[in-house]
């Protein structure tokens, strides 16, 4: 689905991703770990289009998509969640869903439909796969963090990827809210049979539901496979300090 290689990245004299290479194999749920600061949003941003790499390639289903802009990757089937939540905080739930739905699919030659109709069963399917469909006419900005979160992989999933990559999907959350988060998560990707890229400093979620690990320090890969690979490694067990049991 995704194959990144030789990725670099410098801001300024700060080298902050360094030789990047990985696979997502389709269909896979694949995380990117590290420490804070290791690169893990520099890389998503790479990868996703809104920052350009110094150097390397990133491909898509075989096809290069170095410098192309975001919402044309999003058309390419790659969708992304923000590490800092990213919804219209003004608009109800019911309208930032079908707000993504209009700039995807596009409003169309119906003159005939009202605005608040358009789309109107497609947005209730995927507020009800979040699990917000009976927050419908909230404000979203009043939702708790988590409710927003949840709005979020709504948006996402609205555009309809292939790939989805969420950048620390449980930031900010209690343990509790992780797990369902982590448990609606992982039963959407199934659902939906999306290939999974995700970072996240919570090692239980991590190593509870990835199939793949790839583990950045200081910009580049230390080590890179499955989740029992990466618990033995040493220099990975150096990182993390006792974190990873
Ligand atoms: P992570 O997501 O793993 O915590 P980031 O990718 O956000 O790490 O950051 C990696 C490093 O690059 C950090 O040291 C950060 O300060 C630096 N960095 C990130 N974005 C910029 C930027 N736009 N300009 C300068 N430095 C940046
Ligand atoms: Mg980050």
């Amino acid at each position: 689905m995704l194959e990144v290689r030789d990725l670099w990245k410098a801001f300024g004299g700060f080298q902050a991703v360094s030789g990047v290479t990985l696979t997502v194999p389709a269909g896979s749920i694949s995380a990117i770990i590290g420490p804070n600061g290791a690169g893990k949003t520099t890389l998503f941003n790479l990868i996703t289009g809104h920052l350009t790499p110094d150097r390397g390639r990133v491909l898509l289903k075989g096809r290069e998509v170095n410098g192309i802009a975001p919402h044309d990757l999003c058309r390419l089937g790659m969708g992304r969640s923000f590490q800092r939540t990213n919804i219209f905080p003004r608009l109800s739930v019911f309208q930032n869903v079908q707000a993504a739905f209009l700039s995807h699919r596009g409003r169309g030659w119906n003159l005939v439909t009202r605005v608040d109709r358009l789309y109107r069963d497609e947005t209730v399917a995927i507020l009800a796969a979040v699990g917000l469909l009976d927050r419908a006419d909230d404000v979203s900005g009043f939702l708790s963090h988590g409710g927003q979160k949840q709005l979020e992989l709504g948006i996402a999933l609205a555009l309809e990827p292939e790939i989805l990559l969420l950048d620390e999907p449980t930031a900010g959350m209690s343990a509790a809210e992780t797990r369902e988060a982590i448990a609606l998560i992982e039963r959407l990707a199934r659902e939906r049979r999306l290939t999974l890229l995700f970072t996240e400093h919570d090692m239980g979620v991590v190593f509870s539901i990835a199939h793949h690990i790839t583990v950045l320090h200081q910009g580049r890969v230390i080590a890179d496979g499955s989740p029992d690979d990466v618990r033995r490694d040493p220099g990975v067990r150096r990182v993390y300090l006792g974190e990873i049991r």
